[in-house]
């Protein structure tokens, strides 16, 4: 039998599901730091190689083009699964797609992780509540989605998904961890990917106009990747057992017209918000309430608004000069 240092016994084998997209890849970093042997997966729909780039060539990192709409056979001890286009634009861009990658990439990650006896993180989302009528949104609650919207192929997706990780908990026991994420952002979001605080930074950079959809009065709770992360990796080492669903974001509340006030001055920027047609199912209002993460996983978001924000704008600036 071979000796194993005190490292290698803690070495896990990892594999991420969108691996290469903006959360994806942040996750990544942080797990190869720890020491893991990580197995980045992803189609390159909307991430890219770019963003784990720095990580090519480290021995405990490694890349693989695959689509989880296909089953996939790999040995690992974990998986986290990322895997789906996050932003509307991309989401709604092919809706079959993106209800497959969700339902069908849930029963191909939980049939791998079934088969491997491995713990299995889902990348849920606070879209489960729709436009909510309770407020903040607290894990118990149901939510209030359209089944049949533009936006359904990612919500209704994402629910679906949820459901299947809690049958294969009940009827494999397998040892499921759910984490229903409010917005984030943070360097490596994809400059075009339509959402807000991407979006308004590059308006703002640019001196083009900031465009907010109806009033800009609909809120929205921003959470730093680097706070999402650490919450990530503490759930996924809570005891078997502690399944989730758990909300993880930065329960600070924000208008987007507050936002892009915040964005106009930190860039020091001359554009002009203009208002541009809401789309429709747009939720009003969203907060988590974070009870159930500040006492399960003692954790509590790190990063406020501005200082996130101050180092988005660093990356985007630094991205728009090479461009
Ligand atoms: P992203 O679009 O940057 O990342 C998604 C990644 O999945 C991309 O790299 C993409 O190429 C890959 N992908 C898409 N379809 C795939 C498929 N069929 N097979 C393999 N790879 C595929 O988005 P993100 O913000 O990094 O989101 C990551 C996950 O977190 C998603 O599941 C998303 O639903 C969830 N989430 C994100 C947020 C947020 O605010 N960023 C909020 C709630 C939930
Ligand atoms: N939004 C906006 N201007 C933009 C992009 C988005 O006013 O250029 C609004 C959008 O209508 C929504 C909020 O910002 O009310 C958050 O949008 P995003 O797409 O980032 O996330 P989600 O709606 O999925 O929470």
């Amino acid at each position: 039998m071979h000796y194993k240092s005190k490292e290698q016994k803690t070495m896990k084998r990892i594999l991420v599901t969108g691996g290469a997209g903006f959360l994806g890849s942040h996750l990544c970093e942080r797990l190869v730091n720890e020491g893991n042997d990580v197995l980045c997966l992803d189609n390159f729909f909307t991430g890219s190689k770019r963003n784990i780039a720095h990580l090519i060539g480290d021995p405990n990192f490694e890349l693989i083009r695959h689509d989880v709409t296909f089953p996939l056979y790999v040995e690992v001890d974990q998986i986290y699964n990322l895997a789906c286009p996050a932003s509307p634009i991309h989401y709604q861009h092919d809706p079959v797609q993106t209800t497959k990658t969700s339902v069908h990439g849930a029963i191909n990650m939980l049939g791998l992780a079934k088969r491997l006896n491995a713990r299995i993180l889902q990348a849920s989302t606070s879209e489960v509540y729709g436009d909510p009528e309770v407020h903040p949104q607290p894990e118990e609650y149901w939510g209030k989605v359209n089944p049949i919207g533009i936006r359904s192929c990612y919500d209704e997706g994402k629910r679906c998904a949820e459901t299947l990780f809690f049958d294969y908990h009940r009827q494999n026991r397998l040892d499921i961890k759910v984490v229903r994420i409010f917005n984030t952002y943070g360097p490596r979001m994809h400059p075009n990917d339509g959402r807000v605080v991407s979006n308004f930074i590059v308006q703002a950079l640019k001196g083009d106009n900031i465009s907010i959809y109806g009033d800009g009065q609909q809120t929205r709770s921003f959470c730093y990747v680097d706070d999402l992360v650490e919450a990530m990796l503490r759930m996924m080492a809570t005891p078997n057992g502690f399944t989730g669903p758990i909300n993880i974001g930065n329960p600070g509340e924000f208008t987007m017209l507050e936002l892009a006030e915040k964005v106009i001055a930190l860039t020091e920027s001359s554009s002009k918000v203009v208002f541009c047609p809401l789309p429709s199912d747009d939720p009003k209002q969203r907060q988590p309430d974070i009870t159930l993460a500040k006492k399960e996983l003692n954790w509590t978001p790190l990063v406020n608004l501005e200082n996130g924000l101050n180092r988005t704008i660093a990356y985007f600036k630094k991205t728009l000069l090479e461009k």
